[in-house]
């Protein structure tokens, strides 16, 4: 799909550092009609009111690519306020990193000012007055390892070309020249896929360790291979990701687990070793047994996929169900004593687990519940007798409860049989649902809740900090 053109632009001897490789009307596949109204109307608002704007990051590389954009960015050298004066149903969000919000129509644009670097000439000089300083302190500021906590320093469209992530996302385009401008020597990266850091890895990574996220996502979404220092630096800096405040992971994962390629970002997380930091339990239970739980974690990734690409509906409580599970399952060990009920082992297992999760991504308290519900329902799937399996099948989380089933099925950690039963009572009318239940023997440890005492023998200590509740 793109054109073999990056050899129109060996850069000529006079051409300045700064300026970019121009693609010209006819030099790509990119026209204004492949834009969404609304970004277009926002980019020729922000130009009437004299101002620079341009599409800018993934709308402008997938387009590129024959591919359809998720959504479509803008790059302006306005300021938050200035864009939401110009744009009447319009709001800055962000503080580390302020953008704004535009609404037109049923459409969202992100509205990004040109960023620059953070340098010595940028920051506050000692003996300013302490107002300069804190409003300084809201634009720029790092952390002791070199995160940037506040990236709010506005520049030119050649400094915020230097500050994208990869070179395949520095592209820009007007819609009114229908030019795209390369600032980044993305075309080349772009035919050869390949996925190129700007600047300095190490650094970049430091500066933000979730660009290491946004590298792999890309591998697996675009099937691109990264770049050999682009690569090798994330060996060095994958621990920092802990560093990342939990809310902001937990955005991140649903980007990397729902884009239809979870499978094989999964795998590239665990080359990369980017895995462990994000779900160190899991992670644990996979080094002890890679058999079963791989294949386990696998199979319920291969599935999200299916889903996706099909347009079905996946709930994060699902997904994290799955994710967790291995380190559910090790830990019930740990709780397990005699004469303790499994759903009482379950159950402490199953909070131990998910409150050390959300230490590292804070899976809100709208997801851990159902989450908590999906692993519960494994314990009653089997107890069908009398009302119970009609009872069941009302239960909110059923759907779910009973995918989860077949999935442990699937993939050998229970034996077939239950599965298909579920599978033909729903399938069944009432009278063949009431044969089929008369039929069914409870399991033997069916007595509810037996034995459920606590014991204050030497069970291991739970963590003691809450679960997050951020977005509920
Ligand atoms: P997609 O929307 O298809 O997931 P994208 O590249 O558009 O991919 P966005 O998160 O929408 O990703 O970001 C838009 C653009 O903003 C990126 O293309 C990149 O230029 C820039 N960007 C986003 N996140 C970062 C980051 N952490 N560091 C540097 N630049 C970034
Ligand atoms: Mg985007």
């Amino acid at each position: 799909m793109l054109k073999k053109i990056s050899n129109i632009f060996k850069r000529n001897a006079k051409q300045a550092p700064n300026e970019p490789n121009t693609l010209h009307s006819g030099q790509h596949t990119l026209s204004a009609k492949k834009i969404s109204s609304g970004a277009r109307k926002v980019v020729e608002q922000l130009t009437d009111g004299g101002y620079e704007a341009y599409l800018v990051g993934g709308c402008v590389r997938d387009l590129m690519m024959g591919l359809k954009p998720k959504d479509f960015d803008v790059a302006t050298n306005a300021t938050p306020e200035q864009v939401k004066e110009l744009f009447r149903r319009s709001r800055i969000v962000g503080r580390r990193f302020q953008i704004v919000h535009v609404r037109m129509g049923p459409e969202v644009i992100e509205v990004t000012t040109f960023r620059a670097h953070h340098n010595t000439k940028n920051s506050t000089k000692n003996g300013a007055k302490d107002n300069a300083k804190k409003s300084h302190r809201d634009k720029s500021q790092r952390s002791a390892k070199g995160m940037l906590l506040r990236d709010n320093i506005f520049g030119s469209i050649d400094e915020d070309a230097s500050r994208r992530d990869f070179t395949m996302n520095a592209f820009y385009y007007h819609p009114h020249d229908n030019s795209v401008y390369d600032y980044a020597n993305g075309l080349p990266d772009i035919e050869n896929r390949l996925i190129r850091i700007i600047g300095n890895p190490e650094e970049r990574y430091r500066e933000d360790p979730v660009r290491m996220l946004r590298a792999l996502r890309f591998a697996a979404k675009l099937g691109f291979n990264l770049e050999e220092n682009t690569a090798h630096a994330i060996t060095k800096t994958h621990k920092l990701l802990a560093d990342i405040p939990p809310a902001r992971l937990f955005d991140e994962i649903l980007k990397l687990f729902m884009h239809g390629h979870a499978l094989a970002t999964f795998h590239l997380l665990r080359q990369y070793k980017l895995f462990d930091v994000l779900f160190p339990a899991t992670a644990a239970a996979l080094s002890k047994d890679p058999g079963y739980y791989l294949k386990f974690i696998e199979q319920a990734l291969t599935n999200t996929d299916i889903r996706i690409r099909s347009n079905k509906r996946v709930t994060p409580a699902f997904l994290y169900a799955a994710l967790l599970w291995p380190a559910v399952k090790e830990t019930e060990q740990l709780f397990s004593q005699q004469g303790d009920s499994p759903v009482y082992v379950l159950q402490q297992a199953a909070g131990e687990v998910t409150t050390r999760q959300c230490q590292r991504i804070a899976i809100p308290r709208r997801f851990t519940l159902p989450m908590r519900e999906i692993w519960e329902l494994q314990l009653r799937l089997p107890r069908r007798a009398g009302n119970q399996a009609f009872r069941l099948m009302e239960n909110k989380r059923f759907r779910a409860g009973y995918d989860f089933l077949l999935l442990r099925e699937e993939t050998g950690e229970i034996e077939s049989g239950l599965g298909l039963w579920w599978t033909n009572f729903q399938d069944a009318g009432d009278e063949k649902r009431q044969e089929m239940v008369k039929k069914v023997q409870q399991p033997r440890n069916a007595s509810r809740n037996k034995n459920r005492r606590r014991k204050k023998t030497a069970k291991p200590k739970p963590s003691t900090s809450p679960e997050t509740s951020r977005h509920d």
